[in-house]
């Protein structure tokens, strides 16, 4: 099968597409025929090698993917050749402490598809059947790719960790990436009022057409002081931090009395500086989150089916220019996600360049 995948570490020169076996389905495992798949941060950091997570090489990146169903494994009941699936990017023992109560995305063995299995950017993937999703109908093939590990993430963060309800208010920082994409949608249609921050003025005018209610330019204005001048200083219920290092402080600073900081990612770095006094005085609490439980994916699916939500496309490439979508996301100028067609009919193009 065509593949795109590296046989060492190192920058987006060290990708290749060529010819990969075709993996075969064991016990309780579907091999899935990609149609489309999407670029997470995630395949960055594999591609670079990340300390202390040893891969086996030559290695496929990509999370993120959907397709059909090519074949079943021993076992598997529900799924049958031909259905068009979206992908599950977790994967879980089953067994442990916390699989045994519905906390997948704590599980001790814990994987992602892409890091520590060969992923989507290849004509086949292997997958657990419990990984399985249905396509939402209303998403084209490339839409159906981009949203998977996305709004899972966001699903968890707003839904389950953060308890977002109708009337709060919500800050994102970062507009432009993948879950704070997805944390905009489903923010919105859940009811909350939502601030956005980016250093583009173009990128802040795209949120505005998403649904935003507030959007800050970080480079022209204080966050903290529009965030507040906003609410009547107040600030907001619910901060999304995918960023880290460079958000951290604002993120303390513009959450509400009892306000929740919700984080997922640290891309600018993981150490921000603190400051312990908004944390107890204001009696904030900081919820960590990471992909979601099987739970989570299942409600997510639903959700995405039922409010008609559609992940932002930035970018399609076909499988044989996919170094060129690696290269896009290292650069960070895109708004939404990055998708590779692997199948070659979808319509390959930039959005709005
Ligand atoms: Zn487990």
């Amino acid at each position: 099968m065509r593949a795109l995948y590296f046989d060492g570490h190192g920058d987006t020169s060290a990708l290749t597409v060529g010819e990969r076996r075709r993996p075969v389905p064991g016990p309780g495992e579907v091999l899935v025929a990609v149609r489309a798949a999407a670029l997470n941060h995630l395949d960055l950091f594999v591609l670079r090698g990340m300390p202390g997570i040893p891969i086996g090489l030559p290695h496929i990146g990509g999370a993120d993917g959907a397709g059909t169903v090519a074949a079943t494994g021993e076992g598997v009941a529900g799924w049958r050749e031909g259905d068009e699936v979206v992908l599950n990017p977790g994967l879980w023992c089953g067994t442990c402490e916390f699989c045994s109560r519905g906390e997948e995305s704590l599980c001790v063995r814990f994987g992602i598809v892409g890091e520590h299995a060969d992923g989507t950017f290849a004509e086949y993937v292997k997958v657990p059947a419990s990984a399985l999703g249905r396509k939402p109908g209303h998403l084209a093939w490339p839409e159906a790719a981009a949203f998977g590990l996305t709004f899972l993430t966001a699903w968890r963060m707003l839904m389950t960790r953060a308890r977002l309800m109708a009337g709060e208010s919500v800050l994102i920082h970062g507009i432009g990436g993948g879950v704070a994409l997805a944390a905009l949608a489903i923010a919105k249609r859940v009811g909350a009022t939502v601030f956005v921050t980016s250093g583009s003025d173009d990128k802040l005018s795209r949120a505005r057409e998403l649904g935003a209610d507030r959007t800050i330019n970080y480079t022209a204005g204080d966050v903290v002081r529009e965030v507040r001048a906003e609410t009547a200083k107040r600030g907001v219920d619910v901060v999304v931090e995918t960023v880290g290092q460079a958000t951290w402080m604002t993120s303390l600073r513009c959450a509400a009395r009892g306000g929740r900081i919700v984080t997922c990612g640290a891309t600018t770095g993981p150490s921000p500086s603190e400051e312990l006094r908004l944390v107890f005085w204001n009696q904030l609490s900081i919820l960590g989150s990471t992909m979601g439980s099987r739970a989570d994916w299942q409600a997510m699916v639903r959700a995405v089916e039922e409010w008609q939500l559609r992940p932002v496309v930035d970018t399609v490439l076909p499988l044989e220019r996919g170094r060129e979508g690696y290269e896009r996301m290292a650069g960070g100028g895109q708004f939404g996600k990055i998708v590779v067609d692997v199948s070659g009919d979808a319509p390959v193009g930039k959005r709005g360049a």
